[in-house]
């Protein structure tokens, strides 16, 4: 399969022709088959019990008439960029590289979401291979309507079309600049990405049982409505699996649930590398940190501290060259920071977080799916984000890199 195929939409004007030719009383096959392109859609921070608020009857309409699971388990930690490239590489953030949304790597340096430098450098990523890389070195086209990771050449590949991040295009312009794409002449891409933070902001800002939660949910969702509307318009939407994500949920975070790093221990021998529900630290070279790190270690209250080889071993986490030497988790609703950070921030304290233990009930993420690949009406069980990416190289009729997913786990949801 490591060569361009017709697409679907040929497959189908190839039917089409021959029902003309006065042959539509024969079972018409087409003469190659190929697969149903895959549009993969991540709304993040979407906790799946949002859609109990009957907020988003788009999304439900693409539930009811597809398969859905009760909720997806993210991998952890329970932050964007990990579980992102989780979804399209089907490996655990410790085995992907893509650590945390802030880390540091021996040889490369510093990375964060806002270092555009960073985000864009394929080294960062390399540690995997994400969908669009494979398909596209194996002659097939994508498309990336933003995804963590499109920004940059990995293994010297991008998508055939992409545009750098930009968080003030809107939902609608999102799906509208996808929309551009599979328009152009030429074979159809066969697999997309679309990528919506509306909600993970809200979340955020005013904390997820706020009324503007409820205003974002109303927003992506009318997004969705429009792109089936416009899909169907182009007789598509039957003829496309799409499948929607979240990468986590969120948590409410009152304000003042605060626990200072610097009052837990003396940080004058240790570099934090990132501040917020997960605190990471790295002894300063020089410096003897035993007596801080053992304080560290030692019991806080709304926070617990590890050395990163002492991690839970269901957390999957700790091995990887970018994981700091000593992480500290913030219980469930609390944040983590120093004075000298807080200072520095220009933002208040969140009321919603993200990142805490993958099985905590507030970090379940969404997984609903619709096509001619999935079956109909049906809810599965749960099951980790880890196996999104053999579900999605099976739709697409590829062979899929190794990985910690398991297809078995979501055989349930294919209609065949
Ligand atoms: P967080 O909530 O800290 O895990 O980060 C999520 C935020 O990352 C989103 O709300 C977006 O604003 C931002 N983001 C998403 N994709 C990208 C990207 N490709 N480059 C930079 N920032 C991004
Ligand atoms: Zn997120
Ligand atoms: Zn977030």
């Amino acid at each position: 399969m490591n060569v361009s195929l017709p697409t679907s939409w040929r497959s189908v004007l190839a039917l089409l022709v021959v029902a003309l030719a006065g042959c539509a009383e024969q079972p018409a096959k087409p003469a190659v088959s190929s697969p149903d392109p895959v549009l993969l859609i991540s709304i993040d921070a979407f906790r799946p019990d949002y859609m109990e608020r009957g907020l988003t009857p788009n999304l439900a309409a693409i539930a009811a008439d597809g398969v859905r699971a009760p909720y997806m388990l993210p991998s952890f930690p329970s932050l964007t960029f990990p579980n992102h490239y989780t979804i399209v590489t089907g490996l655990v953030p410790d085995h992907h590289g893509i650590v945390n949304n802030t880390m540091i790597d021996p040889a490369l340096g510093q990375f964060s979401l806002s270092n555009r430098d960073a985000t864009s450098d394929g080294r960062w990523w390399a540690d995997a291979e994400p969908i669009w890389v494979t398909l596209q070195k194996r002659g097939l086209r994508t498309a990336t309507m933003f995804w963590p990771g499109t920004e940059a050449a990995i293994h010297g590949v991008r998508p055939d079309h992409w545009i750098p991040y930009d968080g003030n295009l809107t939902s609608i312009q999102r799906v509208d600049k996808l929309l551009s794409w599979i328009d152009e002449a030429g074979p159809k891409p066969l697999f997309d990405t679309l990528y919506f933070d509306t909600v993970d902001h809200a979340g955020h800002e005013h904390g997820p049982d706020s009324k503007e939660l409820d205003d974002s949910l109303r927003e992506v969702d009318g997004a969705l409505g429009h792109l089936v509307a416009e899909l169907r318009r182009r007789g598509l939407y039957e003829r496309m699996n799409i499948i929607v994500v979240s990468d986590h949920g969120m948590a409410p975070v009152p304000k003042g649930n605060t626990v200072f790093a610097d009052e837990a221990t003396d940080l004058d021998a240790l570099d934090p590398v990132s501040y917020g529900v997960m605190a990471t630290f790295n002894p300063k070279p020089g410096h003897d940190a035993s007596k801080a790190i053992a304080r560290l270690l030692g019991p806080h209250e709304h926070m617990r501290c590890y050395r990163r080889e002492d991690l839970p071993k269901r957390l999957d986490y700790g091995t990887h060259r970018r994981v700091p030497a000593i992480l500290c988790l913030a219980d469930t609703g609390w944040a983590i920071i120093s004075h000298e950070a807080l200072a520095k921030r220009t933002d208040p304290m969140s009321l919603g977080e993200h990142g805490y233990d993958n099985l905590d009930p507030t970090m379940r993420a969404l997984f609903i799916a619709h096509g001619p690949g999935f079956r109909k009406g049906a809810t599965v069980a749960p099951f980790q984000n880890v196996d999104v990416y053999p579900l999605i190289m099976r739709l697409l009729d590829q062979q899929p890199l190794p990985n910690d997913g398991h297809l078995d786990e979501v055989k349930g949801l294919l209609a065949h």
